[in-house]
């Protein structure tokens, strides 16, 4: 399958530096193994959506509200994303479950709202370090893949594990490969045939300096990528040693 490097921007940057990143991004998107996706904070949404120019690289956020409309100051719906030119949205972050205390059944219902409106879902799962430190992971991750996903889900899974994200430590290739498996196998098992076919993404401090040997590894479709993802060059290196 073809590998997917996703870039989440998080909460970086003023309107005119997305501008740019994005124009960096797809300058450099040309003959790449790796379809790429950015995800920049939802205000740069329509200047990133024009700087791309309706190209190669395609277009995400971070989060959206589990609701079509209505009074919910502050939020954004899938439609409305929609609408602004996304194709994907990010859900189930880890930062979102902690900063927003977002449960399993908050983002699985944010996944069927963003289904419903078109936009493939990247649904997030990871363990924090003491449940990995307790031998947990492999148990946290299934149940937070039974919980988040709706049934007929059709999207993107990214693991991460929560002690990785933006520390520059990484787990062992044995350790990720061990856990791509038993996300493939609990997609499969749910989903059948579909599930054979559904992205896994690794993220959490991938570089361009490890990425080669982490996108080489079985059921690693691909990159989430945070702070890598804000230069255009490190982005496009990642992408490039999906080969
Ligand atoms: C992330 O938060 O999605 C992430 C992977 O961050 P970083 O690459 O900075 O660890």
């Amino acid at each position: 399958m073809r590998p997917l490097i996703a870039g989440n921007w998080k909460m970086h940057g003023t309107l005119r530096e997305a501008a740019s990143l994005a124009e960096g991004v797809r300058a450099g998107a040309g003959g790449l193994p790796a379809d790429l996706l950015v995800c920049p904070p939802v205000l740069h949404i329509p200047a990133v959506a024009a700087a791309l120019g309706g190209g190669a690289v395609a277009l995400g956020a971070q989060d959206c509200h589990a609701a079509a409309k209505g009074a919910h100051t502050g939020d954004i719906s899938a439609a409305m994303l929609r609408d602004a030119g996304a194709t994907h949205v990010i859900l189930g972050h880890s930062e979102r479950r902690a900063d927003h205390g977002e449960s399993d059944a908050v983002v699985r219902a944010k996944v069927a709202a963003a289904l419903g409106a078109g936009l493939v879902p990247v649904v997030c799962v990871g363990e924090t370090e003491a449940q990995r430190l307790a031998g947990e992971a492999d148990s946290v991750v299934r149940a937070q893949l039974a919980e988040s996903l709706p049934d007929g889900f059709g999207g993107i899974i990214a693991y991460e594990p929560v002690w990785a994200i933006g520390t520059g430590r990484t787990p062992t290739e044995a350790d990720i490969a061990a856990i791509h498996a038993t996300i493939r196998e609990s997609l499969v098992a749910r989903f059948g045939a579909a599930g054979q076919g559904m992205r896994i993404l690794y993220g959490g401090s991938m570089k361009p300096g490890n990425a080669r040997a982490i996108l080489a590894l079985p059921n690693v479709d691909g990159g989430l990528v945070g702070g890598a993802s804000l230069v255009a060059a490190d982005f496009l290196a990642i992408a490039a040693a999906a080969a």
